[in-house]
């Protein structure tokens, strides 16, 4: 996840929202499910270290995924499955325990809770995980070590103090957030019909804190460009046209677009590659771009843009190398490819969203101060899908993330899974 600072001017919390999170504070069960977390922390840092020893890759989640499934099942969750991408779900109905389970087929609507199970560390990364104190050390220890494990604490909970809630809570271990994973897991959920129509609210937990509230989807498009020529030798074959200028003069074409201040929006070229020797005319050159706006017209036009740029700085370099070329000589063509490979969409929460409500009560009522934020999560696709969805931490505090020096400490983390509690109980209906 990466993130960028608050917008401001919020509307204040609706009253509503304020006495159903004040009511299920002062509810006997919820009482008792606090006490019950606090007692937990053991049990977390196991799982939280547990989990942490599987190694996760992009596309290459599902040892992980396994041990999830297992998790759920420990701590009393029903409908257990895993889908075709390596999903993780679990429910709990939250409903009187005696009698048949209600029917869950179509028209039943859920409020989701998920967190991420991939990581950044590729398959051959050693993962040695350690407890010093309240502090654990390892990758992916926090992110997403911090917010699966806070998910398995909640419904952890929610099965042992026995809590209700009119609306069942569907769990889910989702795969593919990193990196080229490009939330491959939660795209695939919400393409699909039966949980697109059936996710009234999604909370997401990535990484440690309990001081953000992200509820716009910062959107990001990247891109590699590859460039190919003839070639050839720097001296006998000069004026051919060159890969590498031509990158060249693309950037330089393209960075001296104006952007917007707001929607705030950005580029980078992030890696750059071509060519074998200082002698050779290369044959190639590719190039890794990245376009970030919370505006999805902002990142089309930034998107055409590049093109553009990299159109005109072909025909340039190609004009020019054929005036400098002798007649018998001239060159043969270039060819530049823009392969997409990432895009992320971009979308906000409307200010009246129920979600952001429900959270932000549950904040006055815990005391606890939380910016709203943009980033780039899971949320992103029920997001740019217009539904109601907030990402937030699983507790604790954490840093180091996408690092091998990677930290968490849970000081702290109990307040994070009360957030997390009351925001599901009161976007669940419970207490009624
Ligand atoms: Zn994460």
């Amino acid at each position: 996840m990466a993130s960028s600072p608050p917008r401001a001017d919020l509307p204040d919390v609706a009253p509503t929202a304020q006495q159903d999170v004040a009511r299920l504070a002062s509810s006997q069960d919820v009482r008792s499910a606090f006490t019950w977390l606090r007692s937990q922390e053991p049990q977390l840092a196991q799982w939280q270290m547990e989990m942490a020893r599987i190694a996760a890759p992009p596309f290459g989640e599902s040892a992980r995924a396994a041990w999830l499934a297992e998790r759920f099942r420990e701590v009393g969750l029903e409908d257990i499955r895993t889908d075709d991408v390596g999903n993780v779900f679990g429910v709990h109905r939250g409903l009187a325990q005696s009698g048949p389970a209600p029917e869950t087929g179509l028209g039943q609507r859920y409020v989701a809770l998920s967190a991420h199970i991939d990581t950044v560390f590729p398959a051959s990364t050693p993962l040695n995980v350690r407890q010093q104190g309240s502090r654990l050390y390892g990758p992916g220890v926090s992110d997403n070590g911090a917010g699966v494990t806070a998910m398995l604490a909640i419904a952890a909970s929610l099965h042992a103090v026995g809590l209700r809630h009119a609306l069942p809570i569907l769990f889910i271990g989702n795969v593919g957030e990193e990196g080229e994973g490009d939330l491959r897991g939660m795209r695939h959920i919400f393409s699909t019909p039966r949980w697109k129509d059936s996710i009234a609210y999604n909370v997401v937990l990535d990484g440690a804190g309990a001081d953000t509230i992200v509820a716009e989807a910062l959107g990001s498009r990247r891109f590699e460009v590859i460039v190919r020529g003839p070639g050839g030798h720097s001296w006998s074959d000069f004026g051919a046209p060159n890969p590498i200028v031509i990158l060249a003069r693309a950037i330089d074409t393209f960075t001296s677009t104006p952007l917007p201040a707001s929607p705030k929006t950005t580029f980078n070229f992030g890696v750059i590659r071509g060519g074998t020797s200082v002698n050779s005319i290369p044959e190639s050159a590719s190039m890794k771009v990245d376009i970030r706006s919370t505006s999805m017209t902002e990142m089309e036009r930034l998107e055409q843009t590049l093109r553009l740029a990299l159109n005109r700085a072909v025909e340039d370099e190609t004009m020019t190398a054929e005036m400098r070329s002798p007649l018998q000589k001239r060159p043969s063509g270039v060819h530049c490819e823009v392969v997409p490979i990432g895009n992320r969409p971009a979308g906000e929460l409307a200010r009246e969203a129920r979600i952001l409500h429900v959270i932000r009560a549950a904040d006055a009522q815990l005391n606890n101060a939380a910016q709203i934020q943009r980033a780039s999560t899971d949320a992103n696709i029920p997001l740019s899908m217009g539904l109601e969805a907030i990402a937030i931490g699983g507790g604790g505090s954490g840093g180091g993330a996408h690092t091998l020096q990677e930290w968490f400490d849970s000081n702290g983390r109990e307040l994070g899974l009360k957030r997390i509690l009351l925001t599901m109980l009161a976007l669940a209906g419970a207490g009624d």
